[in-house]
Formats: structure tokens, C-alpha cells, sequence
């Protein structure tokens, strides 16, 4: 069994390349690879039997756990008809059905078309698609998209250039849609009517931005956007691809505030985090003005060799069905309140702001005072992260911001174990 781990970490550093990693330390450092070999409930096992809760829901996709019996079966009933044929020309009964069942979610006539597609980046790409194309055959002059600083809204070109995160898009900023960044609700407001016509969509990520550091939007702020979006004509997308299915405490952060935007973006929790599917949600506005004689060429020419997947929609009807049977939003105030309680508990001189909404939640890495930033340069958040391996715990930094992301179907006790490792680990690192 050694044998061949050694041989699986050796191959794995001859031949793949990770994503978001510095391949030079990856490949340098001794301990790595961690080859996951399996996972049940919230808890992941390595290939040499060691146990981690999955404090980041295997990057924010994870639900209800792994190996869930209902969305196991889900699945393997499917495999047993067929794991894909094409939507292009052809339709699914899992596509159907969760096309149904996502538009019942939402008051009834607002969001009722549905396209499915690959990843959160690819919902994104398509709903910005489908709002160049809209302006377009309608002939509204309105070329311009709005995003917030530090936002994130996928790595494909178009949803990059949406990013307000320097790193991920600066190199290929011009190879983007045309995007003007604003810090906050304040600054949106004082856009000159000229420009404001201007406004295609505005982008965000409501409540919280995920990879900009879990970041949180004051309350009240989604409702303002909407109310602004009405009064200057301008599309409201809703990027949902981390806050979705419950992340947040309601099943879409939308909720809190009452808001409907005109495209909803879905992906990684859409499948309970088994499956790569997305979906993009709109209106029937938007739809209808894409009808028309095929040679008017207002199709929406656009696709991908996996949309509605039939694997993956019977995955994410399995994910709404046990989001029913087993009441999971309602089971979610007690944990949100534990994890609350556990990490203000904590007094580590090196924890600076603690920001949280439903079960996201980022940590500050800062000085020994727990005021200033840490030089990024250092890696801590990394370090800490992987100092936590020892005591159990599985996650991932932003930077030097601390996430903890537990699946929905986490406990209060491993809620507190994890918030425990994460202090531990911040210890031995920073002392
Ligand atoms: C992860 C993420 C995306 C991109 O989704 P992928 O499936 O990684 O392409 C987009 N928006 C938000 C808010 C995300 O967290």
C-alpha cells in the first residue's frame, strides 16, 4: 500500500497541474499530495486512513455529506438508464423535472426559464451572453456591465474580466466585457445618469463575496441594488454559485431581502456537490425576445457538449429532495449560532476581524495585537491551513483569511472541533 501512495504522489507530480497552485511548491514540498480516498458524511479519508472533517465543503460544493444514500441512489438509478445524451435537440427527464422543481423555488412568474451548463463560470458566461444578446435584439444601446470590487465570478475570460480581484483578471483585463468596478452601494448611486443608462447588468454576489475573503454586504444593500437596477433599466444578475442552497441560512440569499434579480446563477451546491452542472436562471421578458423565425437569427446560439447532463440533474433532484425530507434549512440555526459562539470564544492574538454569514465564515490572520494585515507574502493563511491537517480539519485560505465552510449536515460538535483546529493551527504557526 505504501508502495503504491508513493508511486500515486510521484505520478501525480510527474503529471497533473492543480489548479490555483504554485506547481514549484507543490511539487518540492514532502508531505504532498493528500490523495483523498474517500469521504462520508462531513468527513474525508485519506489514502493512508487518516479522517478530516471538510471544513471548506470540498471548495463550497458539499451539502448534505458524502456518500449520501439518497443522492447515491439518485445517481446509480440513473447510470442504470443512461449517464449522458446531448440537449442540443434532445431533452431528459431529470433535466425536465429539475427544471420544474428549480422554478417552483421562486415566486411564481418570475424566474421560469432555466439553461443548464457546466460550472458556476459558465452560468455566469451565459447569463452575461444572454444579456448582450437581449440589449441587441431589442436595440437598446447598453454596453456596459457593472461589478463590485472584489468580487468573483469565475475563471473563463468573460466572467473574469466581471472579477474584482486583481490577480485573477488584470493580466487578461482586455480580453473581457467592458466592466466598471464599483466599491459599494454609495458609489453605484452617484454613477452620472448618462452612464447609468449605459448599465447593461450589475454582477454581485449577494450577501457575501466568497473568494474576495468572505467579505459581507451590509443589510439592506441587495434590496438597493434591485431598487437601482429598476429605476436605471439595468439587469440585475445574481451570482448564487457559493450562497446557494443554503450556505447563508435561507436557500438562497436572495431571500433575506426579497429579492428577485433577472438572472440567477447556480452551480457548485447545486448537485449537492457530487456533479459539475449549472444552471441560469431568467425571466420570461428575456426569453421571449429571443423568439422569433430562425432566420432572424435571434437563437441563442450557445452550449456546451454536457449541458443538462442527466447524471448531474438526477444528483441535484437527490439534493432538493433531502433539502425537503430532512428540513436542512430548518436544522441550520442552531449551528449558525454554535459557530458564531465558538469562534468569539476563541482569544488568539494573531485572529483580527471575524466575519460570518450562515455557515460561511472567514478568519483575519493578522499582527500579534491582531491589528495589522500579515505580508501576504508569508503564506500564513496557507500555513495555518495546513498546520490544521493535524488536527483534523481540511480547508482552504483566501489569502490570509481563515474559511470555514462546513457542509450543512456538520455537527455543533465538529462545528466546535473545527474552530478549535483553526486556533491550534494559528498557533503553532504565528505562536
Ligand atoms: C466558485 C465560484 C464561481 C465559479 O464557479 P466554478 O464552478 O468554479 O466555475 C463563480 N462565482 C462564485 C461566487 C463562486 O464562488
Amino acid at each position: 500500500m505504501t508502495d503504491s501512495i508513493e508511486e500515486l504522489r510521484r505520478l501525480d507530480k510527474a503529471h497533473l497541474w492543480h489548479p490555483f497552485t504554485q506547481m514549484q511548491d507543490w511539487c518540492a514540498s514532502d508531505e504532498d499530495p493528500l490523495i483523498i480516498a474517500s469521504g462520508k458524511g462531513a468527513i474525508l479519508t485519506d489514502v493512508e486512513g487518516n479522517e478530516y472533517l471538510d471544513g471548506n465543503s470540498s471548495i463550497w460544493t458539499n451539502l448534505h455529506g458524502h456518500q449520501h444514500p439518497v443522492i447515491d441512489a439518485a445517481i446509480r438509478k440513473q447510470l442504470d438508464q443512461i449517464a449522458h445524451c446531448s440537449a442540443l435537440g434532445f431533452s431528459n427527464e431529470p433535466a425536465i423535472r429539475l427544471a420544474d422543481k428549480l422554478v417552483k423555488l421562486f415566486p411564481a412568474e418570475t424566474l421560469t426559464r432555466v439553461f443548464f451548463s457546466d460550472d458556476g463560470s459558465t452560468a455566469i458566461e451565459c447569463a452575461c451572453k444572454m444579456a448582450v444578446q437581449y440589449r441587441q435584439l431589442v436595440g437598446e444601446e447598453r454596453p456596459n456591465f457593472v461589478a463590485f470590487g472584489g468580487a468573483y465570478h469565475g475563471d473563463t475570460m468573460g466572467a473574469a474580466s466581471l472579477g474584482g480581484i486583481g490577480v485573477f483578471f488584470e493580466r487578461f483585463g482586455s480580453n473581457g466585457y467592458p466592466v466598471r468596478h464599483m466599491e459599494n452601494m454609495d458609489a453605484l448611486e452617484l454613477m452620472e445618469a448618462d452612464e447609468s443608462r449605459s448599465v447593461n447588468a450589475v454582477i454581485i454576489e449577494p450577501a457575501i463575496q466568497g473568494a474576495g475573503g468572505m467579505r459581507v454586504w451590509p443589510e439592506g444593500m441587495l434590496r438597493r441594488l434591485r431598487d437601482w437596477c429598476d429605476r436605471n433599466g439595468a439587469f440585475l444578475i445574481l451570482d448564487e454559485v457559493m450562497t446557494g442552497f443554503g450556505r447563508t441560512g435561507r436557500l438562497f440569499a436572495c431571500e433575506h431581502e426579497d429579492v428577485v434579480p433577472d438572472f440567477l446563477c447556480l452551480a457548485k451546491g447545486l448537485t449537492g456537490g457530487y456533479m459539475p452542472l449549472a444552471a441560469t436562471l431568467t425571466t420570461e421578458k428575456v426569453y421571449e425576445a429571443f423568439l422569433g423565425e430562425y432566420e432572424e437569427m435571434k437563437t441563442f446560439f450557445y452550449g456546451h457538449s454536457y449541458c443538462a447532463n442527466p447524471l448531474g440533474c438526477a444528483a441535484a433532484l437527490g439534493n432538493l429532495e433531502v433539502f425537503e425530507y430532512e428540513q436542512v434549512i430548518e436544522s441550520l440555526p442552531p449551528k449558525i449560532d454554535a459557530m458564531r459562539e465558538a469562534l468569539a470564544a476563541i482569544q488568539n492574538p494573531h485572529w483580527g476581524e471575524i466575519r460570518q454569514v450562515g455557515l460561511l465564515a472567514g478568519v483575519d490572520l493578522a499582527d500579534a495585537r491582531g491589528e495589522k494585515a500579515l505580508d501576504w507574502r508569508n503564506e500564513n493563511g496557507a500555513k495555518v491551513c495546513r498546520a490544521a491537517r493535524r488536527y483534523g480539519l481540511l480547508t482552504r485560505p483566501v489569502r490570509d483569511t481563515l474559511t470555514l465552510v462546513p457542509p450543512l449536515c456538520v455537527s455543533v460538535e465538529q462545528i466546535h472541533s473545527s474552530v478549535e483546529a483553526l486556533d491550534r493551527a494559528t498557533r503553532d504557526v504565528l505562536g
